[in-house]
């Protein structure tokens, strides 16, 4: 990581800017080169997470691993990071001006930096975040859009896949297309509006 991306983490994980901090044992900022090419952005951290203050850990992140395995990318070359920083009690959905403040102050400097060709939101918190309020995991998974000429390709949360086979395949099969962008193919990406 860069001197910059460590001074943003530094800085989360001393951070009492909104009321998730009262309960996080760790806040978790992300992890990944600093010139990463995808950035892999989750909801927040879970049990986890918060006690190893990485992102990712836990049985999601294993799924999210063998997602990446499963085109040919190892998990230490890409960024992997989350809306929030730290964990919200009982894994509750983060409350917007949390994600709001926690975004501008952390997420979004982090994504000016690494600057990456393409952003995967995860899941519908992380959609909404980054590609706005019109957007779900279930309206836009597996399809490309293309903002300020980077690619977004919004994907189901691993944890919604854990236990359900189904939405497992759909979210293997909708991470081919991230194959594709990395190779540099013709893909139809459509305006975020
Ligand atoms: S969630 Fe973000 S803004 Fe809130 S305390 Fe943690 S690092 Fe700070």
């Amino acid at each position: 990581m860069s001197r910059e991306l460590e001074r943003i983490s530094a800085e989360a994980r001393i951070c009492t800017k909104c009321d998730l901090h009262k309960e996080r044992k760790t806040a978790v900022p992300g992890e990944g080169p600093a010139d990463a090419r995808v950035m892999f952005i989750g909801e927040g951290p879970g049990a986890q997470e918060d006690l190893t203050g990485r992102p990712f850990v836990g049985s999601a992140g294993k799924l999210l691993t063998e997602l990446l395995a499963s085109i040919g990318l190892d998990r230490s070359s890409v960024f992997i990071t989350n809306i929030v920083k730290c964990r919200p009690p009982n894994n509750r959905p983060p409350r917007k001006t949390e994600i709001e403040t926690c975004a501008s102050l952390y997420l979004q400097p982090q994504i000016r930096l690494i600057n990456p060709k393409i952003i995967v939101p995860l899941g519908t918190p992380a959609i909404k975040t980054l590609m706005g309020d019109d957007y779900s995991a279930t309206s836009v998974h597996g399809k490309v859009f293309r903002k300020e000429g980077r690619f977004f390709l919004p994907l189901y949360h691993p944890a919604a896949a854990l236990y359900d086979v189904r939405l497992k395949d759909t979210m293997f099969e909708d991470v081919k297309m991230l194959k594709e962008l990395l190779d540099g193919r013709e893909v139809v990406a459509q305006p975020i509006s």
